[in-house]
């Protein structure tokens, strides 16, 4: 979310695959890899498929709606720069599509989470070039 200070928290290295995903992402739009042989989608970016072991993909809109599949609560920061953040929960979220991700819960205290909450994506540009898939409850 929009904030006056710099943003101090690790940034994903977008790189290959991940850095196509994260262009995406910065242009507001949650896509995933699906095969082209045999629809199944996948996540994080990799060049085969583990069901049929193709090589035909493309990069195809998720819906954005999932459900919260799974979470844990920080308590203690791991790094200094999430001192400011504690409590937090990363989460994995699964999306409608069956892929599911490690992401933020946006909007809800950790005990207000609940498994299989359904949530839908918003998008945090966190700096100028980096933006942020996250979740809140829909
Ligand atoms: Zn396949």
């Amino acid at each position: 979310m929009a904030n006056d200070k710099p943003y101090q928290l690790p940034l994903p290295r977008a790189r290959g695959r991940a850095a196509e995903f994260y262009a995406f992402c910065k242009n507001h739009e949650l896509r995933f890899q699906r095969c082209s042989d045999c629809g199944a989608w996948r996540h994080v970016p990799r060049d085969m498929c583990a069901k049929c072991g193709s090589l035909k993909w493309e990069w195809a809109r998720s819906s954005g709606r999932g459900k919260l599949f799974s979470w844990t609560t920080a308590t203690q920061p791991m790094m200094p720069q999430f001192a400011e953040s504690v409590p937090y929960s990363p989460a994995i979220v699964e999306l409608e599509e069956g892929v599911r991700m490690v992401t933020w819960i946006v909007g809800l205290k950790p005990e207000e989470l609940q498994l299989d909450m359904p949530v839908k994506v918003v998008f945090d540009d966190v700096t100028p070039e980096v933006t942020l898939p996250k979740f809140e409850r829909a």
